[in-house]
């Protein structure tokens, strides 16, 4: 059959425009990256072939970040992978190293940044069969909206006694009459209207696409008043503003929501990590600023049985990359060992985006199939009793035997 491989699209109103032969770049990562990517693919590869046959296909291109890219060309985030990432709109990566020492800030921040990606969305859900240290992790069913962009993430910051952060302390003493000690190390935490709700609005629309029942702003406004109460603020406003029939503020709240119709509450985020403790399943979706979304992506993964099975995806307006959630655990690199279900659950999610939903069902039917059969990694292995431990492409292949 004759194919075609086209960059996907978006049309004017931002909806992607997906050909049947996409080409879709990947960066493979360093470490267990090469080991995960070679497992991961072939699941992907597999999946769409059996919902469609040779109707769709995907032709994935490799685009260099990190220490491969280093090594080939001396650059670790070449312009030509951010060109084509953005000529092709969607993507999937393995983890990638920050270099320790040297003059480059982690290049996870630096695709964020240079892509615009601002919200990271993670799902959390349990597998049945997953080791977790809960006793009902099957009531964790989460999706978390982290701002991406914003927060003490935008990289503001001046070490103590340096002459930046002495200047910055004279001016506030001076001109804004905040008392601050002459030694303090400065960092600053930006948040604007604007990136507030952009990221809020994703996650309203979500709920609003997947029949989600809540909207859960976690924010620590209580002290940070100007900036994570602000987000709350930012939130209601742009519920009233822009989804006035869909959505209803909890404290408005008389009786049960109509159906279709999504409740948006807060909660601040100490009390939060609580709550996601002893009553997870009165939450659904969950927006939040960049550094409560840091941490309580990572606890509820926990929750659930850990990094090596949570996916994730960072998403702006024209462009998406989607991520294994773990690091590059050098320890393990090229051994074949790791568990690639956080990069296999990746690309379902990206399928999903997609629109090409039946790809993404077949490949979380497979891997859950898999876990169900204790066919699993030396992670869960060493957990599970009675578990057969394979390899990481084995795990692989167990999923496509399973799709
Ligand atoms: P890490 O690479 O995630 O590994 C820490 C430990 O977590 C591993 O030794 C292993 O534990 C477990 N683990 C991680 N991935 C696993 C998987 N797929 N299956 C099973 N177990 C898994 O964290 P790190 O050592 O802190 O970071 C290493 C490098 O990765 C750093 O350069 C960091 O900057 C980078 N990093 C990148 C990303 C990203 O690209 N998104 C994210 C985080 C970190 P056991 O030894 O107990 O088996």
């Amino acid at each position: 059959m004759q194919r075609n491989p086209e960059c996907i699209a978006i049309d004017s109103a931002g909806r992607l425009i997906v050909p049947n032969h996409p080409v879709i770049p990947f960066i493979e990562g360093d470490g267990v990256g090469a080991d995960i990517w070679r497992a991961a693919s072939a699941v992907f590869d597999a999946a769409v072939s059996k919902a469609y046959g040779d109707k769709r296909s995907v032709e994935w291109v490799e685009v260099l970040a990190g220490e491969k890219a280093h090594a080939r060309t001396g650059e670790w985030l070449p312009r030509e992978t951010i060109d084509r990432l953005r000529q092709c709109r969607v993507a999937i990566k393995g983890p990638l190293a920050t270099p320790v020492g040297g003059g480059i800030r982690s290049l996870n921040v630096a695709l964020r940044h240079i892509l615009d990606l601002y919200a990271c969305i993670r799902p959390v859900r349990f597998i049945p069969g997953v080791p977790s240290p809960m006793k009902h992790p099957e009531r964790v069913n989460m999706v978390i909206f982290r701002e991406n962009t914003e927060d003490v993430y935008a990289g503001l910051e001046w070490a103590s006694g340096t002459p930046e952060a002495k200047r910055l302390i004279e001016f506030l003493r001076t001109q804004l009459q905040a008392e601050i000690s002459p030694e303090a190390g400065i960092g600053i935490k930006p948040m604007t209207p604007n990136g507030s709700k952009r990221l809020i609005r994703r996650a309203i629309q979500w709920a609003l696409d997947h029949a989600g029942k809540s909207v859960t702003l976690v924010h620590k406004g209580n002290i940070m008043k100007h900036t994570e109460g602000a987000f709350r603020e930012w939130g209601y406003e742009l519920a009233r503003e822009e989804f006035p029939d869909r959505v209803v503020a909890e404290k408005d709240l008389k009786g049960d929501a109509a159906p279709g119709t999504v409740v948006i509450n807060d909660r601040i985020a100490d009390s939060m990590f609580q709550q996601a403790l002893l009553r997870p399943e009165e939450y659904d979706i969950l927006a939040m600023p960049n550094l409560n979304g840091d941490y309580l992506s990572d606890a509820l993964a926990a929750q659930v049985g850990g990094l090596g099975m949570a996916p994730g995806a960072n998403v702006g307006d024209q462009a998406a990359v989607f991520e294994a959630t773990h690091g590059t655990a050098p320890k393990y690199a090229g051994k074949d060992m790791i568990n690639p279900g956080s990069l296999i659950l990746s690309g379902a999610l990206m399928f999903e985006h997609l629109g090409w939903n039946e790809v993404a069902g077949t490949i979380r039917h497979g891997l859950e199939q898999a876990v169900r059969d204790k066919i699993v990694t030396y992670d869960l292995a060493r957990q599970l009793e009675g578990s057969r431990q394979v390899k990481c492409s084995e795990f692989g292949q167990a999923i496509i035997e399973r799709l």
